[in-house]
């Protein structure tokens, strides 16, 4: 007798789909001068070691499922209501908006010296056009005998803005601003594509309710975030493990509430970064991490 189990299954197609994915993206050889927006917020000590293939790259099944989860909420739920909207139901005689799903990306920024070449995909990609109003004459005459004339428009693009989707659990209901590993990766999509502003998109997964934050770019922002992808880019090229920045920046402050999101724009401090974040727990290097907590020259 079959004896059927969803919760099984369900984790051996996701298993079976991530690995065909790993195997492909293994076959593209990562460079050190490669650097993944959605990755770059991440802790520095963390990317460095994972580069240098320090952990053995497995994922818990059940948080493949999760993100598995998360991928569908993009792909079946947000990009086809957005498209649907703009094709169907937004109407103005001003603008033609399109959508372009999971838009991909490689874009080389020079940082002192070094060309970086920024790679990745953009969840949704808002195409503003404006309407330019044309107009052709027919020799046709109708009834009357007057030629016919038909309206129709060219289109021009004006805009592009950025939208990037997360799906999110019951951290939803706390969720008061955008977390900054999210925040790099709209604002390097910003700079690289010189985008005015994009949006952050969360989702509660169970009801599909939704907050979403508008990030205008900064320059001085930006710039930081182009010497953190150089300093990582730097350990690995020297062979360097960062310090545990992590484990070391959210040490210094207890009350995460007390320090609002502007202090991390105003000062780029990493501590309140990684206080919100909890990037240790669950991380496959904490114990190493507990005993070497400063930076380690290469052997
Ligand atoms: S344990 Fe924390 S500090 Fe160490 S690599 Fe992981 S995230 Fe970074």
């Amino acid at each position: 007798m079959i004896e059927i189990n969803f919760d099984k299954i369900i984790k051996k197609v996701v298993q079976h789909k991530r690995k065909q994915h790993d195997d492909n993206r293994a076959k593209k050889q990562r460079k050190n001068s490669d650097v993944y927006p959605s990755s770059l917020g991440y802790c520095m000590r963390k990317q460095v070691m994972d580069a240098g293939g320090m952990s053995d790259g497995t994922v818990d099944a059940g948080l493949q499922v999760i993100f598995w989860h998360g991928n569908l909420i993009h792909d079946e739920v947000v990009f086809p209501i957005l498209a649907y909207y703009f094709a169907n139901i937004y109407n103005d005689d001003e603008f033609h908006i399109d959508v372009v799903n999971e838009k991909p990306f490689k874009i080389v920024e020079v940082v002192n010296g070094t060309k970086l070449y920024f790679k990745g995909y953009i969840d949704d990609l808002i195409k503003i056009f404006i309407k330019i109003p044309t107009f052709t004459v027919s020799d046709d005459s109708d009834t009357s005998g007057i030629g016919g004339i038909s309206k129709n428009y060219d289109t021009k693009l004006i805009e592009e803005i950025p939208i990037e989707v997360k799906s999110i659990g019951n951290k939803f209901y706390q969720l008061k601003e955008p977390k900054m590993t999210h925040f790099v990766q709209l604002m390097i999509y910003l700079g690289t594509h010189k985008f005015k502003y994009g949006y952050l998109l969360y989702v509660h997964k169970a009801t599909l309710k939704s907050k979403m934050y508008k990030v205008k770019f900064d320059q001085k922002v930006y710039n930081s975030f182009l010497h953190r992808a150089k300093t990582i880019y730097d350990h690995k090229e020297k062979g360097t493990i960062p310090y545990a920045e992590s484990l070391v920046e959210s040490k210094k402050y207890d009350k995460e509430e007390d320090i609002p999101f502007y202090r991390v724009l105003d000062t780029l401090d990493g501590d309140y970064w990684f206080k919100q974040e909890d990037m240790c727990s669950g991380c496959p290097y904490l114990f190493f991490c507990i005993d070497n907590e400063k930076e380690i020259d290469a052997e």
